[in-house]
């Protein structure tokens, strides 16, 4: 498999190249040449592991990793999850169910890319003899995630950009307490859209990119995205059997990246009906989805920092899909974007994307709400998923065959009392675990939260540097370090 990028101004690369560049040279972001179907594996998938899953997935994508070696980086990447199944689907009503993904080391979804693509960047670091830097913007759980996983790794040096002030101290414990002498927790004086900008800029500065052999750990890279395809399977695997019909994934979306990785996986056969992209009040990707106009506003501070973005980084990976996979049209709309800060889609069918948008009030009612139904405690990412479920409860449909006498048998008390196997399913990715966010969860819903990783932050020195949010100022402090 060849990886090209949506501007179509790169050669074609391996997937071992088009995860160490991690953004295509042209400025456009890498894609598999093609995307399989596989449809047909599904039967053999059901039951598998995580990690047996994960294999099986990427056999397909990493052809230029031999089989054992892609297995030995699977296993590492997984196996500090507290959790033995990786990614367990909790049933919380009959058509209502939560994918827990934050059993990694940081305690939110990115742990799942950002561990494999450390194992694969020590790979190539292996292969090659060549050191990497790293770079990367956040607006929170990126960073931390990525410190994690690259943490006194030898051969890579990281650089983390976040807006200051703007990711929750714990967060911000998690990126600079890490003590690898490796490893640049850089607070920049803006938003995270700010930093992603300067970010970009040092990308397709190709003296500066090739000197440092830079690599980009944002979603923009395409092995976090690919990492992220195989829980959508997974989440599948667990549903009862006659509640697979009408599955809606309902994904905290802020830079695009989770929701475009389960869209892939349909487009590749997974049996999904809809996606529901849920904001919270840095609302561009429910505004595009409600009337197909996308429109760049400025990024407010929430309660769901990881959410805090107006500029949706893989929206142009939806964008060359969307236009047929016609790279000239998504130079022509990106520029379009830069340029005048919107753009409208002509005749805009949303297709199988539906959108949710919740405000910061609506974050602390939903998070006392999901409390109360159904006795479980989540994040405010997490809360912005169950908005609609909160706002309309799906009542059961009077099945009108039903007769009297069915009241007396247990069959007929069961078709009264269960939902309709056309009944949606609603899956909504628990982001982060609610211990990352103790204040909110403590004020909403009165409980104390806490998780042994985060306590252990506490005794830890952090180490931070300040920045301006300008692109001299940062190549300045790379090249210096
Ligand atoms: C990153 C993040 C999101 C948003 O995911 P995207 O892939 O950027 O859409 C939502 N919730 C949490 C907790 C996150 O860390």
């Amino acid at each position: 498999m060849k990886y090209i990028s949506t501007r179509g101004q790169t050669e074609p690369v391996s997937f071992s190249q088009a995860v160490a560049h991690g953004l295509a040279p042209d400025g456009g972001l890498f894609l598999p040449e093609w995307l399989p179907d596989l449809s047909d594996c599904l039967a053999e998938w059901e039951g598998l592991s995580y990690v047996d899953l994960s294999l099986a997935f990427f056999r397909h994508f990493a052809d230029d990793f031999e089989d054992e070696t892609l297995r030995a980086c699977i296993e590492r990447a997984y196996e500090g999850f507290d959790h033995e199944k990786v990614a367990p689907l909790r049933k919380l009503e009959d058509t209502v169910f939560a994918l827990e993904l934050y059993y990694g080391p940081t305690l939110a979804f990115k742990d799942f890319a950002m561990q494999l693509l450390g194992e694969f960047y020590a790979e190539q670091i292996r292969r090659t003899g060549e050191s990497i830097t790293v770079l990367g913007a956040t607006s929170g759980d990126t960073g931390a995630a990525a410190v994690h996983a690259l943490n006194r790794r030898e051969g890579v040096r990281v650089f983390i950009l976040y807006p200051d002030g703007r990711v929750s101290p714990l967060q911000e414990r998690q990126m600079t307490c890490a003590g690898g002498e490796n490893v640049h927790a850089l607070a920049i004086d803006g938003s995270f859209d700010d930093a992603q900008r300067a970010l970009k800029a040092l990308f397709q500065d190709d003296g500066f990119r090739d000197k440092h052999r830079l690599s980009a750990v944002n979603s923009i890279n395409i092995c976090r995205i690919l990492a992220q395809c195989v829980y959508y399977f997974y989440a599948y695997f667990q549903l009862p059997e006659d509640r697979r019909k009408n599955v809606e994934f309902v994904v905290p979306t802020g830079n695009f990246g989770n929701v475009l990785a389960g869209w892939m996986a349909r487009r590749m056969g997974l049996p999904a009906a809809s996606f529901k992209v849920a904001t919270n009040h840095n609302d561009i990707l429910f505004r595009f989805f409600r009337t197909g106009e996308y429109q760049v506003g400025e990024v407010k501070p929430s309660h769901a920092p990881s959410m805090d973005i107006q500029i949706a980084s893989n929206f142009e990976r939806f964008l060359y899909y969307s236009t047929g996979e016609d790279p000239a049209r998504v130079r022509a709309i990106m520029k379009q974007i830069r340029d005048e800060g919107r753009y409208e889609m002509e005749e805009f069918d949303p297709g199988c994307f539906r959108a949710s948008r919740t405000t910061n009030e609506e974050i602390e009612q939903v998070m006392m709400s999901v409390y109360a139904r159904f006795h479980y405690t989540v994040d405010p990412h997490t809360a912005c998923g169950f908005m609609d479920i909160i706002r309309n409860p799906q009542f059961n449909i009077v099945d009108m065959n039903l007769k009297p006498e069915d009241l007396a048998t247990k069959e007929g008390l069961e078709k009264l009392t269960s939902p309709p196997p056309d009944a949606v399913t609603s899956i909504v990715i628990a982001t982060a675990h609610p211990a990352k966010f103790p204040e909110i969860v403590k004020r909403t819903i009165g409980r104390d939260v806490t998780a042994p990783a985060l306590d252990a932050l506490g005794e830890k020195e952090p180490r931070k540097e300040t920045l301006p949010a300008e692109e001299a100022a940062i190549r300045e402090f790379i090249d210096r370090h």
